[in-house]
């Protein structure tokens, strides 16, 4: 089994989609490790972040992740980070396959309502700045 590190990130939260993203991840088998609603600020974002902070689009990526409260969860289950990031689709939703999360509920690229770790490697240190205290 294996851990990761998703996001519903501000947009999620404010269209009121919560429960519909969170009820694909648990209705395929994921387990919810820990869970929390938060408002985060630039500081954080820039450490989650840390190998996008250079890029043109980072500064718009960074208002936008830090704009309102988004939900943090650490899921777990067989293949967890591969799976995440196959029911998340494609980064940019408007060429996301329909079937994933953003394929059917984002029309933009930036945002596209979830992150998932992508590799087991980046989910241990994701982890570590969401959860410090989880065991
Ligand atoms: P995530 O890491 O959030 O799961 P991803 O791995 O599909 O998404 P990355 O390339 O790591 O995508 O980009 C991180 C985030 O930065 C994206 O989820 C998106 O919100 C934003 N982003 C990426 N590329 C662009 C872009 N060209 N324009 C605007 N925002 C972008």
């Amino acid at each position: 089994s294996q851990r990761t590190l998703v996001l519903l990130k501000p947009d999620t939260v404010r269209r009121g989609l919560v429960g519909e993203v969170l009820g694909r991840f648990e209705a395929k088998g994921l387990s919810i490790v820990a869970m929390d609603l938060r408002t985060i600020d630039g500081d954080l974002a820039d450490q989650h972040y840390a190998e996008h902070v250079e890029r043109d689009f980072y500064p718009p990526l960074r208002t936008f992740v830090t704009s309102g409260p988004l939900v943090a969860l650490v899921l777990e289950g067989d293949e967890a980070v591969e799976v995440v990031r196959a029911l998340n689709g494609a980064t940019d939703g408007r060429k996301a396959a329909p079937g994933t999360i953003r394929g059917d509920l984002s029309l933009s690229n930036r945002e596209n309502l979830v992150h998932g770790s992508d590799s087991p490697e980046s989910a241990e240190r994701e982890i570590k700045i969401w959860f410090p205290d989880l065991p």
